[in-house]
């Protein structure tokens, strides 16, 4: 395991601390009493879950969706429009998720290099032990067996078709070319209806959906009217099963005890169809092909919403991360959830609508190096971390590079074009992680 404290970033501040404690002792209260009430919480009937990733879904995009499935379950959910990804990478993003550690801490920092390590507990674990049936289909190479994010799941379907030409995609060296390999949304949601039936028959489920299709390359199998570009159109294909999948819970009456959490694990650049993109042979960033090696907005703000009938529509804009869903989700399935997360329980801010106090958000990227590594290509990129102060301000690091650290003002320069010299002050204000990699 490989916590430590010293590299935390300084997450929490003494306001958010009482916070937090007071929503414990409260949803203490509530354990075991499912029926009960105490001050602003409200009865739920919350029994399963259903974790949803749209990959490489932009926050900017998905939140501009109408008439979709995403939008409809907006309307009893409760939105994060301030959410940040630790990670561009699908593997580290996804360790992050469902440990709700920083990547520094759980140990799965790049492709295909390290396993997420067997003693860093995971939320399907958790909830395994405390009797949840617990169920995933996933759709590409990076969450692959072989990562173990499958651990504490008793089903775990990460059956690829092969590749175009035939081949096996786990035996393609080049990282490109397997993120061709795809099981698409229609044979995720497939597979989702024939396991929902025998879901009845459990008492406590958690099911975990990836949908892939929104990564390169960009050929939606339908055109929809509503999308701008490919891209969009992979996103609603995905939108549009997900929206099978939740009539088929409805038909099941399993829609109306089931919380259902849809999030990007990163967004994704695309060279130019959108006004912040920077990658692409002719622009800022030619070794950024859709994510992975930066760590603008484009490819770390997310989507992040909690949906069920019992949850007001309302929007959060606090910023929140991907270290939250873990510990989130299991305070409202009044579950424990034991390790130490870095994310926080935001339970109550989704019953009550309150807004947690702001906290400083952190994420890295260790792939422009494995990228030198593999091909040999751009021997000037470097890794990079970038610190969330709030959200207005990030200050980037390109490690080793002249100047090391820049600020970027969000409000003033929302597409991230001016890059601003960062106070020594505030750089000194934080520890920023080590490279390193594996457990301490
Ligand atoms: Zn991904």
């Amino acid at each position: 395991m490989c916590h430590a404290a010293g590299l935390r970033v300084q997450p929490y501040n003494l306001e958010w601390l009482a916070f937090a404690a007071g929503r414990f002792s409260t949803y203490r209260a509530c354990l075991g009493t499912k029926l009960s009430c105490i001050g602003d919480w409200i009865v739920s009937d919350i029994r399963n879950v259903i974790l949803v990733t749209y990959d490489c879904a932009r926050a900017d995009v998905v939140w501009d969706f109408q008439n979709t499935t995403f939008s409809e379950l907006a309307s009893h959910g409760c939105q994060f429009r301030r959410a940040i990804s630790s990670s561009p990478m699908t593997p580290v993003s996804h360790a992050t998720i469902f440990t709700g550690l920083q990547p520094y801490n759980h140990g799965l920092r790049r492709l295909f290099r390290e396993p997420l390590p067997e003693t860093v507990p995971t939320l399907a674990e958790a909830l395994s032990e405390q009797g949840f049936f617990t169920a995933a289909l996933v759709s590409c190479p990076g969450l692959m067996k072989w990562y173990g994010h499958c651990r504490g799941f008793q089903h775990y379907d990460d059956w690829l078709p092969p590749l175009p030409d035939g081949s096996d995609p786990l035996s393609v060296p080049d990282v490109k070319l397997r993120g061709l390999a795809l099981k698409r949304a229609n044979q995720v949601s497939e597979r989702a209806i024939d396991l929902i039936p025998g879901l009845k028959d459990k008492d406590r489920w958690f099911m975990f959906l990836h949908f892939f299709d929104a990564h390169w390359p960009y050929e939606p199998p339908e055109t929809s009217d509503r999308q701008a570009n490919p891209y969009e159109g992979e996103l609603l294909f995905a939108d549009k099963h997900l929206g099978r999948i939740v009539q088929c819970l409805k038909d099941h009456d399993a829609f109306d005890d089931t919380l259902i959490v849809i999030l990007g694990d990163h967004g994704e650049d695309l060279a130019g169809w959108y006004p912040n993109d920077k990658s692409g042979a002719e622009n800022l960033h030619p070794e950024e092909e859709g994510h992975g090696c930066c760590l603008y907005q484009q490819t770390q703000h997310v989507p992040l919403m909690f949906s069920h009938a019992s949850i007001a529509e309302r929007s959060i804009e606090t910023q929140v991360g991907l270290i939250d869903v873990a510990p989130t989700i299991a305070g409202m399935l009044g579950a424990d959830f034991r390790g130490q997360p870095d994310g926080v329980d935001l339970s109550g801010t989704i019953r009550t609508g309150a807004e947690p106090p702001e906290r400083v958000l952190y994420a890295e990227t260790m792939h422009p190096r494995e990228i030198q590594e593999n091909t040999g290509k751009f021997p000037e990129i470097v890794n990079s971390q970038c610190i969330w102060l709030d959200p207005q301000r990030k200050i980037m690091r390109w490690i080793g590079k002249s100047p090391e650290y820049v600020m970027f003002d969000l409000s003033a320069d929302p597409l991230e074009t001016n890059p601003l010299p960062a106070p020594d002050d505030l750089i000194a204000r934080y520890t920023w992680p080590e490279e390193r990699v594996g457990p301490a």
